[in-house]
């Protein structure tokens, strides 16, 4: 089988260092593996992203030397696919309709269990739907953090994967799409890992193939604070992509010649000598 990776960034603001970390892990593992390595730009929450982020996103990537082998998958395009495996879901039972507040799960730690709800169903307003999630344990093998262990009932409790205003959760429409898009090995950020036995239990409940996960570590700011557009992490200069390209590359501890001025050259002088094995495992300030 093919390895296939991908980076898939919110459009919440432009690129900034984290993200290009994200995007040139994801890419190295997937070319080092000799696969292939696609995009995907998760724009389910419109409150949430800026106007124009998205196309700025995909604009950039290939000034950075990081061209996908086929065109970005827009998740804004795939309500229908959500739909049908929500309609699954529901029709096996395994969703139920939820009229909670926050403040009414405040007093169980926030969490929703057991399917039992706190709110009487109301007619008037639309439910948020939740997953029915039973007693259960995901264990998986994260192919830089080792094995990861998570308790869904305590630890996730009936999660959400249709929210009130109609639109599908951040967790349902990634696993729909790994498996849409034929995902082998998902490198992404450490700022995911606890999403992740959410998804592998979701891929179950799907009949979807789980993919190898490699969570890398994080870009952080001098307060030690995850650099993320919402801290207002400072946008990636795509006029002079050269200096955050070898930060990113140090970043992941890959050696490369400092005589390359050409991004795409670069990179690939990077494929030459990148390891996986080599990769870095604890977040840390970038070099
Ligand atoms: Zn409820």
């Amino acid at each position: 089988m093919t390895c296939r990776g991908r980076f898939a960034p919110s459009p919440t603001g432009a690129l900034h260092l984290g993200s290009l970390v994200a995007a040139v892990g994801s890419c190295l593992c997937a070319r080092h593996a000799g696969g292939q390595w696609l995009l995907r730009m998760d724009d389910i929450d419109p409150p949430r992203e800026v106007p124009g982020a998205a196309q700025a996103i995909l604009d950039a990537l290939p000034k950075f030397g990081l061209v996908a082998d086929a065109p970005a998958l827009l998740q804004s395009q795939r309500q229908a696919a959500y739909a049908a495996a929500f309609e699954r879901l529901r029709a096996a039972d395994q969703v139920f309709p939820c009229w909670c507040s926050r403040s009414q799960l405040a007093a169980n730690g926030g969490m929703h269990r057991d399917g039992v709800c706190v709110a009487r169903p109301d007619p008037a307003r639309p439910p948020a739907w939740r997953l029915r999630v039973p007693e259960v344990t995901i264990a998986f093998d994260d192919l830089l953090q080792g094995t990861q262990r998570q308790s869904l009932r305590q630890e996730a409790g009936d999660f959400v994967i249709r929210r009130v205003e109609g639109g599908y959760a951040y967790q349902l429409a990634c696993v729909v799409d790994d498996a849409f898009q034929g995902i082998t090995e998902v490198v992404r950020g450490t700022d995911l890992l606890a999403s992740t036995a959410r998804q592998i239990w979701l891929q179950q409940c799907l009949g979807l193939p789980t993919p190898a996960y490699r969570h890398l570590p994080l870009v952080l700011d001098a307060r030690g604070d995850k650099l993320s557009k919402s801290t207002h992490a400072q946008p990636l200069d795509d006029a002079d992509p050269l200096p955050a390209l070898r930060r990113a590359l140090a970043f992941l501890r890959v050696p490369v010649p400092a005589d390359i001025r050409d991004p795409p050259a670069l990179l690939h002088a990077a494929l030459q000598t990148f390891d996986p094995a080599r990769l870095p495992r604890d977040s840390a300030c970038p070099p």
